[in-house]
C-alpha cells in the first residue's frame, strides 16, 4: 500500500522534496483501514503534517478508501518509538494539534489554520479561525515594526476603545502581517469576555459572500458577520476588483464600526497604492491607523533566529545564526524556511549543525551565492542593501541616494577584491581612477562622523567576510 502511495506522491511534490520527506519513511503496520508510518523524528511528523497532510490524506484514501487513517510513529532520540494519534480522516474530524513549538503555522494554509472549517455561516457557531501559534510573545519587535506591534497591543488591550479603529497593518509578502493580526486576536481572546473575534481572509470572505449569492443565504451570510466583535481581515488587496464583495464589506464595515467593534485589516501595500478599491471604502480605512512593517535588521534577525531555536529546542552555533541573519535578508518567512531546511538536513544526515552546512542548504535555495567576493557580488549586495538596481550604480545618475551607494560599492570593490583604481572605475560605467580615489575618501569620511552610517558599512563589510570565510 505504501509504495502505492510513494508512487502517487512522487507525481506530486519536486525530486528533492520527496528525497527529503517521503524516502525516509517506513511503512511499519496495516491493521483496520489504519495504515503506521514511521518517522525519524517529531519535527519530521510536524514538517509532513504541515505541508503534506492533504498529499497524504488523499493517497491514503485512494489506497484505504475513505475510512483510511494513517498514524505516524516518531523515532525519539533515544532510539525507542512513540506513537502520535493522529487522523488523517475527513477534513472536518481533524483534530486540531496541541504541539505548540513556536513556529507559525503557515498560515495562510487554510488546512492548518482552520481545523474546523466553518460548516456553515450559522449565526450560532463562532469559529475564531485562529491560529494560537501566533503571540505576540514570539512576535519579536525591532525598529521594523515598533508602530505596528505596540498598536497592535494597544488594540488588543481595549479593543474599539482606542482611537486605532480600523487597524490597518501594511507590509510586503512574509513581513510578519498574519502573524501579528493573530497575534491581536488571540490576545483579545484570551481576556475571555465573551467575545467573538473573528479572523478571515479576505480571499474566504470573498468565496463566502459568492456562495451565499449562490445559495440564496446572504441573509445568513451579514446575520452572521454583524454579531462579530472583533474583525480580522487578512489581505485586503484580494477584493481588488470585485465591487459586490467591497460593497458587502462595506456595508459590515460601517456596521460593525457604528458599534464600537473593533476591525483589524492587513494589505500588502499602503492603503494608497492599492488600486482598485472603492475610494469610499479606502477612506473608512483612515478613519483609524495605518502602521507598516519592514524587513528587520541584522539584530532583529537574529533575535527572530534564537526565538525559534528556543521554542524548537534546538541548538544551532552561534556563527551559524550570524550567517543566516546576513544571508538571508528579503523577508522572515524566507529565513525560516532556510532554518528549516538546515534543520531537516541535519536531522537527516544526523550531523551537527556548523557553517559548512547552512551554506551549503542556502546554496541549494539561494540561486546564485558565488564563492568569491568579486565586483559583481559587491554590486548585487550594495544595490539590494539600498534597493537600487545595479544599472543605476553604474550609471551617470547623480541622485544623492544612488551617489552614496555608488561610493560605498566603488569602497568595498577596493578594500575586497583585487582589481586595480582603474579597472574598479572600469566597471563602475566607465569611470576614472581619480573618481574611485574620491569615493574611496568620502566612504571613510562619512563613517567617521556619521554613526548609522558606519553601521551599515559594517554590515556590508560582514557581508563580504561570511562570503571569505
Ligand atoms: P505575511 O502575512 O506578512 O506574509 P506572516 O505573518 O505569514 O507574513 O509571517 C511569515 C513568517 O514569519 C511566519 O511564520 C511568522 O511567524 C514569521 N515572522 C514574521 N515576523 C516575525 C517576527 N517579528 N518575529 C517572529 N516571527 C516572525
Ligand atoms: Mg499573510
Amino acid at each position: 500500500v505504501w509504495d502505492d502511495c510513494l508512487d502517487l506522491i512522487r507525481g506530486q511534490v519536486g525530486d528533492q522534496s520527496f528525497k527529503t520527506w517521503f524516502e525516509p519513511i517506513r511503512p511499519i503496520k496495516l491493521e483496520n483501514d489504519t495504515l503506521t508510518i514511521q518517522v525519524p523524528s517529531q519535527f519530521f511528523y510536524e514538517y509532513l503534517e504541515e505541508h503534506y497532510v492533504h498529499l497524504l490524506r488523499q493517497c491514503i484514501q485512494n489506497e484505504l478508501g475513505p475510512g483510511g487513517k494513517l498514524e505516524y510513529s516518531v523515532i525519539v532520540d533515544s532510539g525507542s518509538v512513540k506513537n502520535q494519534a493522529y487522523a488523517v480522516t475527513l477534513p472536518n474530524q481533524r483534530q486540531h494539534k496541541s504541539a505548540n513549538n513556536g513556529w507559525g503555522k503557515g498560515a495562510d494554509s487554510p488546512e492548518v489554520l482552520n481545523p474546523f472549517e466553518m460548516p456553515s455561516l450559522d449565526k450560532n457557531s463562532r469559529y475564531s479561525n485562529l491560529n494560537p501559534n501566533y503571540s505576540f510573545d514570539n512576535y519579536i519587535e525591532g525598529d521594523c515594526n515598533r508602530l505596528a506591534r505596540s498598536a497592535g497591543i494597544a488594540v488588543a488591550e481595549k479593543p474599539g476603545i482606542t482611537s486605532f479603529n480600523p487597524l490597518m497593518i501594511y507590509g510586503g509578502v512574509g513581513l510578519g502581517k498574519t502573524h501579528l493580526v493573530q497575534a491581536i486576536g488571540n490576545k483579545i481572546g484570551e481576556e475571555g469576555k465573551n467575545n467573538f473575534v473573528l479572523y478571515v481572509s479576505s480571499e474566504k470572505f470573498t468565496t463566502q459572500f459568492t456562495d451565499a449569492i449562490k445559495n440564496n443565504s446572504i441573509q445568513s451570510f451579514t446575520n452572521y458577520y454583524l454579531q462579530v466583535d472583533t474583525l480580522i481581515i487578512d489581505d485586503v488587496q484580494f477584493f481588488s476588483g470585485k465591487e459586490k464583495t467591497q460593497e458587502m464589506f462595506f456595508h459590515i464595515f460601517n456596521h460593525l464600526h457604528q458599534n464600537g467593534k473593533q476591525i483589524i485589516m492587513s494589505s500588502d501595500r499602503a492603503p494608497r497604492d492599492l488600486k482598485g478599491l472603492q475610494d469610499r471604502l479606502l477612506s473608512r480605512f483612515k478613519w483609524g491607523l495605518t502602521a507598516d512593517l519592514q524587513m528587520p535588521d541584522f539584530e532583529t534577525r537574529m533575535a527572530i533566529i534564537m526565538r525559534k531555536m528556543q521554542s524548537d529546542g534546538i541548538y544551532i552555533p552561534d556563527d551559524v545564526v550570524e550567517y543566516l541573519a546576513y544571508s538571508v535578508d528579503t523577508n522572515v518567512r524566507e529565513l525560516e524556511g532556510v532554518l528549516i531546511s538546515l534543520i531537516a538536513h541535519a536531522t537527516l544526515n544526523k550531523t551537527d549543525i556548523n557553517l559548512e552546512l547552512a551554506k551549503q542548504t542556502l546554496k541549494n535555495i539561494v540561486h546564485d551565492i558565488e564563492s568569491e567576493v568579486g565586483i559583481d557580488y559587491i554590486q548585487k549586495t550594495v544595490g539590494e542593501y539600498f534597493q537600487i538596481s545595479v544599472e543605476d550604480l553604474k550609471d551617470k545618475t547623480r541622485k544623492k541616494e544612488i551617489v552614496i551607494a555608488r561610493q560605498v560599492a566603488m569602497y568595498l570593490c577596493k578594500e575586497y577584491t583585487n582589481h586595480s583604481l582603474k579597472s574598479i572605475g572600469y566597471h563602475f560605467g566607465g569611470r576614472d581612477h581619480s573618481t574611485v580615489i574620491h569615493a574611496v575618501q568620502s566612504v571613510s569620511d562619512m563613517m567617521d562622523i556619521d554613526q548609522k552610517f558606519a553601521q551599515a558599512i559594517e554590515e556590508l563589510k560582514k557581508k563580504m567576510k561570511m562570503k571569505l570565510v
